[in-house]
């Protein structure tokens, strides 16, 4: 293996319209709402293709059981990989961070891969909470879920999957979350997955005196904060699932990218999780 031709392409698979407040910020403005992108991830390290989750389905079905949808010329991820020359049966891995509906859709498209998550996901996902019927597209709405009938291999903690790429536990968001840590020339990228939503949830909400301005959408806010602080300890660059600033690029690293400051202190906030 070798780090320097490790490429990480994002797939946008469409636009949903999400509250800012129920979802994108703990205490953020109640009603207003704005559209992000959905994306997934196909890296080639040289010696192995990768997908990290796998995105939307079509937008009738994505507004009809979940968000408002719109695709705005976004292709679902099979179809970008064959527009870019990849057949997705050369994928060698699919990796989850979670699976809930718009991470794991056509992820049958891939069907030489491995598929990964945590035994954790897996099992709510296959017996969900009822609060989280529609999230795992649960039979009783009258749906398949796209990851039924797939088998998984599961991870259970901090995992080399392949040469370079490595998960680590991010419950929060859900109950068997992980992140997706991919060794690059320019330091190690860390794919969030619903941890976060957006960048700005890595920054302050100073008002508040939070060193986070943490998501809204949790199953357990302790663990999401502990989550968010793993997340900054370990990331070189993060490339978030609906973070409109992923798009400026078409493949990572960049020439000149900006490399963030891990675990960063800022005055009149702290971290929570010390020892960490
Ligand atoms: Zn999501």
């Amino acid at each position: 293996m070798s780090v320097e031709n490790t490429r990480i392409y994002p797939i946008n698979t469409g636009w949903l319209e999400a509250d800012v407040g129920t979802y994108l910020f703990w205490k953020g403005k109640a009603g207003e709402k704005i559209w992000h992108p959905t994306l997934c991830f196909y890296i080639d390290t040289g010696d192995y293709k990768i997908m990290i989750d796998t995105g939307l389905p079509d937008e009738e079905r994505a507004t009809r059981y979940h968000h408002k949808c719109e695709k705005r010329g976004c292709v679902e991820s099979p179809t970008f990989l064959k527009n870019m020359g990849v057949d997705p049966g050369e994928i060698d891995v699919c990796i989850f961070t979670h699976l809930h509906w718009d991470h794991v859709h056509n992820m049958k498209a891939f069907s030489n891969a491995r598929y990964i998550c945590t035994r954790t996901e897996f099992t709510m996902a296959h017996n969900p909470l009822p609060l989280y019927y529609r999230s795992y597209e649960s039979p009783i709405l009258g749906i398949e879920a796209p990851f039924i009938g797939c088998h998984f291999e599961f991870v259970e903690g901090e995992q080399t999957i392949v040469p370079g790429v490595s998960v680590f536990p991010s419950p929060g968001h859900s109950v068997g979350h992980q992140c997706v840590v991919v060794e690059t020339i320019a330091g190690d990228a860390v794919f969030v997955g619903d941890a976060i939503f957006n960048l700005r949830n890595m920054e302050p909400n100073l008002e508040e005196k939070w060193r986070y301005w943490v998501p809204a959408r949790f199953v357990n806010s302790v663990d999401g904060w502990k989550s968010i602080e793993e997340i900054d300890k370990r990331s070189d660059y993060i490339l978030a699932t609906h973070d409109e600033t992923v798009l400026e690029h078409e493949v990572f690293p960049f020439e000149g990218m900006p490399i963030r400051q891990r675990r960063q202190t800022v005055a009149g906030t702290s971290f929570y999780f010390s020892g960490i």
